[in-house]
């Protein structure tokens, strides 16, 4: 293993253990990947082992075709679409797919988490996310209706199941995917308050925040 592998491994173990801390995924739901950047090989988490078990050997190397390098485990069962990803956007260094409620509240009633928060905006892009109808996923056709749904978005909304987000890096796929549901989180509570139409943010005040987040490079 080169040195800086072992960090990225703690990394990627320390962030999806975060996101069961606060509840964006369950024992083992949901998925985190990134790109080694000395090999261009990508670093999964293992299917069905909890996160709060994960040791950083237990992760699951593979070369972007799909082929197992290291780990003992298989890898997940959303490898098809993290390796689509990175094959379709080679600027992409991580991916996270978590199953957070708000957001899967939202889309069972056809709705999208919208410019609520300026979080959301600057690390969207004001573009919000993609949703694709609820199919079986991983395999290699439910990868490619997400590719589709992707376009030039940053994250997908799995209706029925959760969203899949990418980044520069994994730590903005993580704040990506978490600012999502951060704003679906406060979408319902508006709401739930009774009004009809929450005030957003309006769409001048989305282009300055869109301009900054560029010069930040968040998108
Ligand atoms: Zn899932």
């Amino acid at each position: 293993m080169v040195s800086g592998e072992i960090a990225l491994r703690r990394e990627l173990i320390e962030t999806a253990r975060h996101a069961e801390d606060i509840g964006l995924v369950i024992y083992s739901q949901g998925n985190f990947s990134l790109k080694l950047p000395h090999s261009g090989s990508i670093l999964i988490t293992p299917t069905g082992i909890p996160y709060r078990r994960l040791e950083p050997d237990d992760l699951v190397v593979l070369d972007l075709d799909g082929n197992k390098l290291s780990g003992k485990y298989e890898p997940s069962s959303e490898t098809p679409v993290h390796l689509l990803a990175y094959q379709q956007m080679p600027d992409i260094g991580g991916a996270v797919h978590i199953e957070p409620p708000y957001i899967n509240a939202l889309a069972a009633v056809n709705l999208n988490p919208p410019p609520i928060l300026g979080n959301f905006v600057y690390l969207f892009g004001g573009k919000g996310l993609a949703m694709v109808e609820s199919i079986r996923s991983g395999n290699a056709a439910f990868a490619r209706a997400t590719m589709e749904a992707m376009q030039d978005h940053f994250g997908v909304i799995w209706k029925n199941h959760g969203i899949f987000c990418v980044g520069s890096s994994l730590e903005l796929a993580y704040r990506r995917s978490w600012a999502a549901e951060q704003a679906a989180k406060v979408y319902y509570l508006s709401r739930a308050l009774g009004k009809c139409d929450p005030e957003m943010i309006s769409g001048p005040v989305q282009e300055e925040m869109i301009d900054m987040a560029r010069n930040w490079g968040w998108i």
